[in-house]
């Protein structure tokens, strides 16, 4: 495991470095932004490694592997990301375990997580994800769902929302991804100045692996990074 530790700690370390170096060229702050580290692609074991690391942000894509996970480390400091679609049956379980919750992707869901959220007073932070590359096999709401959606968004008063979450298309290139993080930039802020006073849509979750640097040059407060930290890694499980 030490040679684990030192490949993922090398990663960590180096994405970190960049993290910082893409604010500063934008001049933003470092630490206005969040690293997510995504997990999915690993054990319990090895998550457990970038928190003894100091990384505390985790990101799980499946609610289900989300909770097994949590269960493992039992780790109060962890917080908690569920990044992909949540299923009506699984909001009650999740919002028990994830602090965030990036892919707010259907007025149902934000109903089913507002519900469950009265229920149990806990108060999770809720990102809209919208399809900003076109994709159809993407998931997210249209430009125009979310436009609708915006001057209605105190109905989920259960909840805080606060941003939005994209991923740039399967074929972009480093510049049109760019483009697409600059799109969603705009779009919140046109979303902002059609929300109910109150909503404040000041998170954006948006970069991966092979673009967090082009996505925090447009503004990304959280950047969701897998394959990068894992690199170098053998058997992941
Ligand atoms: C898997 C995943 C990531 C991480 O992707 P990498 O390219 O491995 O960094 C980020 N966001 C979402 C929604 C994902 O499903």
């Amino acid at each position: 495991m030490s040679n684990v530790k030192a490949i993922i700690g090398h990663n960590l370390a180096r994405v970190r470095e960049r993290i910082a170096d893409s604010a500063v060229r934008s001049n933003r702050s470092p630490e206005s932004i969040r690293l997510v580290a995504v997990t999915k692609y690993v054990s319990a074991e090895m998550a457990r490694v970038l928190v003894d690391l100091n990384c505390y942000d985790l990101g799980e894509s499946r609610p289900q592997e989300l909770w097994s996970k949590a269960n493992v480390l039992q780790n109060r400091e962890v917080t908690w990301h569920l990044i992909g679609h949540l299923q009506r049956n699984k909001v009650a379980r999740t919002v028990e375990l994830a602090t965030w919750i990036h892919a707010g992707d259907s007025p149902r869901i934000l109903e089913a997580l507002n519900a469950a959220c009265v229920k149990t007073g806990v108060r999770p932070s809720v990102l809209l994800e919208v399809n900003v590359s076109g994709d159809v096999a993407k998931t997210g709401l249209s430009w125009n769902e979310v436009e609708e959606l915006a001057p209605r968004l105190d109905q989920f008063s259960g909840v805080d929302i606060v941003g939005l979450m994209a991923m740039s298309g399967f074929d972009s290139d480093a510049k049109q991804a760019r483009a697409e993080f600059c799109r969603v930039r705009e779009l919140r802020d046109k979303l902002q100045s059609l929300c109910p006073a109150g909503v404040q849509l000041n998170e954006l979750s948006m970069g991966m692996s092979d673009d967090f640097e082009e996505a925090i040059a447009e503004g990304a407060t959280l950047v969701r990074v897998g394959s990068r930290l894992f690199s170098g890694i053998e058997n992941r499980t």
